[in-house]
């Protein structure tokens, strides 16, 4: 039996947690806050119930086998998950809406068909099949394995088949970026483009940056589809931690690591912030890069935990730039319209704004961005049938600071999907970048988006295992990356390499 620290409660680091304990080990979570989760968290008030982190599960199979490996529930008897129909409603710049289904690529060709117009539904099934290549060849490289020793292959090989296309002399032109793809493949259609770079933007990623191996994001939400979790994420996180419970996992909140403690050239421990130390035969962390870097700083030679697993030194610095979130949380009076769909995104009517301000000189809130509503039909959210708790969150850069103004431009934007919305407004609370940097430690509130393959290697997250022996990188900041499903494999790769060593090729 091993002696195994966990720094931070996040889900990744519980999912390593659960796992590891029922291997025989003993595993204490040291977890600065008062609660678990991390970026799970919750709003609570009059009887409304918000989530702060994720609305919608994708690929729950990754916690239904974290839950069939660690106990005799499985996860449905934990949690209530019900799958969203539509999956999601989208409104264009031109005010176009569709309703797409949930899990079904036939049905959402057949919704682009009706309401798009010409062949943008065989386009987009033609492009969804492409897509399910680069699923295939990926998901065991960037889901289901440590990453290869030999990662270069996946960031330089493309896996995504793009069309050639011949264009005046040009030969063979082909689709290398998410927005190239949208150009080339999709036929010039502005909603489908807007549709397709949605799934880059939602994660905080430039479309016209971000490899066409990302195509994988639409093929998984429309294959597998989109998930609620009655009582919100939050009730996700509090089975996964009453499942490490069950295990016999300790947890001690309010318990900051102020340093990873080394020994022989090996992790031997941790020292908490109010100066005592712990001593592990492994530490695993389930902490953003800066965090990590500051806990090793004592440590000789670390300039960095991971820096030599993945690409030029210093570029997992660079990504804790990535952009951040702004949540609006609204309590209306009056009950939740019959038909109205969980989740519509209204697309931005100035997409060179929303680029330029996500990603250009000058970060801050575009003039009107890309806008997620959520509207779960979910008692147990509100004080009764006679209110609805309703959210809005765009995708800002890190670091934003949001004013009273800011807030209220979105909310009368959101007027225009959500009617009567001023006058059933009962109050509203904020969710900042610097809200999401207390939750989870990340800079700027940054929040890791999944490994994406090709881009050389700039969208791979850095391996699990670390420069230093006994210490292992668990959660969105480490391969696979960010997002629950992903962050949730990497607690199934740590517990996989610690329990049976470097030469776990993992899960089955
Ligand atoms: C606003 C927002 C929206 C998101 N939307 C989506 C989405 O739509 N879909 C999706 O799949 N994912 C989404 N995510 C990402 C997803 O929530 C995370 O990737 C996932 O929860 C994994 O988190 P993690 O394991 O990396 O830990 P985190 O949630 O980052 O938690 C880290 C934990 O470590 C603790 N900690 C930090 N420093 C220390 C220390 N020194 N000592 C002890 N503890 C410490 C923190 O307090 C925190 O509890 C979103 C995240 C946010 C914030």
């Amino acid at each position: 039996m091993a002696r195994i620290v966990v720094i931070g409660a996040g889900m990744g680091a519980m999912a390593a947690a659960a796992r590891l304990a029922v291997a025989g080990h003993r595993v204490v979570v040291h977890e600065r806050s008062g609660t678990y989760g991390g970026a799970l968290g919750g709003v609570e008030r009059d009887g409304f119930a918000f989530d702060t982190g994720p609305g919608l599960l994708q690929l729950p199979a990754v916690y239904r086998d974290l839950f069939v490996k660690t106990g005799k529930e499985p996860l449905e008897q934990c949690v209530e998950l019900s799958q969203v129909e539509p999956a999601v409603r989208h409104v264009f710049a031109d005010g176009t809406a569709i309703d797409l289904p949930n899990a079904s690529r036939a049905g959402v060709g057949e919704a682009l068909d009706a309401a798009l117009g010409g062949d943008a539904g065989a386009r987009w099934s033609a492009f969804m099949n492409r897509a399910r290549e680069a699923w295939d060849r990926t998901r065991r490289p960037l889901l289901e394995e440590p990453l290869w020793p030999n990662w270069q292959v996946l960031a330089e090989r493309e896996p995504y088949p793009s069309v050639p296309h011949k264009r005046l002399l040009r030969r063979d032109l082909r689709a290398t970026t998410l927005t190239g793809v949208g150009e080339l493949e999709l036929g010039g259609d502005a909603r489908l483009l807007a549709l397709l770079e949605q799934y880059a933007l939602a994660w905080g990623l430039d479309p016209r940056a971000t490899p066409a191996s990302a195509a994988v994001l639409p093929y998984m939400e429309h294959t597998f589809g989109a998930w609620s979790v009655r009582g919100g994420m939050r009730a996700l996180a509090r089975a996964v931690y009453e499942r490490c419970l069950a295990r016999r996992v300790e947890f001690a909140f309010d318990s900051p690591v102020a340093r990873i403690i080394e020994k022989d050239g090996r992790a031997a421990g941790v020292e908490l912030a109010d100066g005592t130390a712990h001593e592990a035969d492994f530490v695993v962390a389930g902490v953003a890069p800066g965090v990590l870097d500051g806990l090793l700083s004592g440590v000789s030679g670390m300039s960095g935990a991971f820096g030599v697993n993945i690409r030029a030194e210093g570029d997992v610095r660079a990504r804790a730039g990535l952009p951040s979130r702004l949540m609006v949380f609204l309590a209306l009076r009056g009950p939740r319209p019959g038909g109205t769909p969980h989740r519509t995104v209204l697309h931005t009517p100035d997409r060179a704004d929303e680029l330029d301000r996500l990603f250009g000189e000058d970060p801050g809130l575009p003039l009107a961005p890309t806008l997620t509503v959520l509207r779960p039909d979910d008692p147990a959210l509100t004080p009764d049938t006679e209110h609805e708790a309703l959210t809005l969150t765009v995708t800002v850069p890190a670091h934003t600071r949001i004013t009273g103004a800011d807030v209220e431009r979105l909310i009368a934007r959101a007027e225009s999907v959500v009617p009567g919305l001023r006058e059933r407004l009962l109050w509203h609370e904020v969710r900042t970048p610097a809200d999401v940097a207390e939750a989870t430690g990340a800079e700027g509130g940054a929040v890791p988006p999944p490994s994406l393959a090709a881009g050389e290697g700039r969208f791979l997250h850095p391996a699990n295992g670390t420069r230093l022996p006994g210490l292992f990188a668990v959660g969105g900041w480490s391969h696979p990356g960010g997002g629950l499903p992903h962050a949730g494999m990497s607690g199934a790769l740590v517990a996989g390499l610690i329990v049976e060593g470097p030469d776990f090729r993992g899960s089955q």
